[in-house]
């Protein structure tokens, strides 16, 4: 039997029916003009979005993994170099770095932030290490100075990884304006999603730019002319009069999600004595929650595994971001990674949980799942059965 949904994990609709007629224009713009690939509202929505992230220029590509892979390759990473990354990522992350010839060097993470551990990170650098790819996670970022600071210490690359931080902020940087490069994903559930994939990568360097535009354009610096291997990878002209659409809702949808956290934060406050913590917010307001997770810690009296179930029966969605980190996934066996080599992601994989999150969500519905939490905590806590035995 199918469990009605009474709160949803995510829920599009509540962005795109109040602004489904400028949306349905823009769409009918694009028909008319035929511009389908590298049109005008392609180039209008990579200016706007790196102005408004910080950075001089942006260049749309079919996905974020695109945006990784290929920018990468734009900042010169190839076969003999290595690209650090937390093992506590989006597979896509690893693959871009993969799938550039570069050696993957996986680190671990903090277990309150789950953000890359910047200790660990710097311990890995060796004199084959070009770049270090900090990972924007559940929306927070990975502390600016502290990234270049690494970047200027061992003369290495900082590559964001920003697929999950649109327009997100720490000490007074933007996601995106801190390194050399930074791939954002336009994924339709991202904090600004297209209707359908999509990606751009941003960059103050004009080389990198410049070498960008021709890798996702079969590696043409001009018509028929071809420098290097490049790929076809752009981003729809149609994707991008969406995504221009829905832009300038971006910053209030982001400021709504971070009110939600909030609410949450407090719902959840009395629950910490029994194991449910969550994810630190090291950036303040500037953390725009593309994720609201919590650690179901050692500490709590009833498996995460229950948690989830139950909620489930109460039409209550949620998700695990990630259940399995990069180096024990088995696709990626051959790094040689072992169980073990990275405790903290291995226990926030088992440990944490997502929690519904999206502009719209209400008050009430933000209760429910929290009273929910505390519900089940309750009634299959070992202590309160035995009271019922
Ligand atoms: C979504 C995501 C990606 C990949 O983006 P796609 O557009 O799905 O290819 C990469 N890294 C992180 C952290 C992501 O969340």
């Amino acid at each position: 039997m199918d469990i009605p949904i009474t709160i949803p994990f995510v829920d599009l609709n509540l962005q795109h029916l109040p602004i489904q007629n400028q949306l349905q224009q823009a769409i009918q713009v694009v028909l008319e003009q035929g511009d389908f690939v590298l049109g005008k509202a392609l180039s209008d929505f990579e200016a706007a979005f790196a102005t408004a992230s910080g950075t001089k220029y942006g260049i749309g590509v079919a996905s974020g993994t695109d945006a990784i892979t290929l920018g990468l390759q734009a900042c010169n990473i190839h076969a003999g170099d290595e690209v650090i990354l937390p093992a506590n990522t989006f597979v896509a992350t690893l693959i871009g770095v993969l799938r550039t010839g570069a050696k993957p060097i996986l680190v671990d993470c903090d277990p309150h932030t789950a953000l890359i551990d910047l200790e660990a990170a710097a311990k890995a650098i060796t004199a084959k290490t070009k770049a270090l790819i900090p990972v924007h996670l559940y929306g927070q970022m990975v502390s600016p100075k502290q990234l270049l600071d690494l970047a200027d210490t061992y003369k290495i690359l900082i590559f964001e990884d920003a697929a999950q931080a649109h327009l997100a902020e720490r000490e007074g940087y933007r996601a995106g304006s801190v390194g050399i490069a930074a791939a954002f994903s336009f994924y339709p559930s991202k904090n600004l999603g297209a209707f359908g994939d999509g990606g751009i990568l941003l960059t103050q360097n004009q080389d990198v730019a410049e070498k960008m535009v021709r890798l996702r354009n079969y590696g043409a610096s001009r018509k028929y002319f071809h420098t290097e291997i490049g790929t076809n990878s752009r981003l729809d002209t149609i994707q991008a009069a969406v995504l221009h659409q829905k832009l300038p809702y971006l910053q209030n949808w982001n400021r709504d999600r971070l009110t939600i956290a909030q609410h949450y934060d407090t719902e959840l406050a009395p629950l910490a004595t029994q194991g449910i913590i969550p994810i630190q917010n090291h950036s303040a307001q500037g953390h725009v929650y593309h994720l609201y997770v919590i650690r179901i810690c050692e500490s709590c009296p009833v498996n995460r595994s229950v948690i989830q179930e139950e909620l489930t029966a109460m039409g209550i969605q949620t998700g695990i971001h990630y259940p399995i980190p990069c180096h024990l996934q088995p696709g990626f066996s051959d790094l040689g990674y072992q169980k073990g080599d990275f405790p903290h992601a291995e226990m926030l994989a088992n440990q944490i949980l997502s929690l519904p999150m999206y502009p719209g969500l209400s008050h009430s519905q933000i209760q429910k799942v929290t009273d929910a939490i505390a519900r089940i905590l309750k009634v299959n806590s070992p202590t309160e059965s035995l009271l019922f035995a």
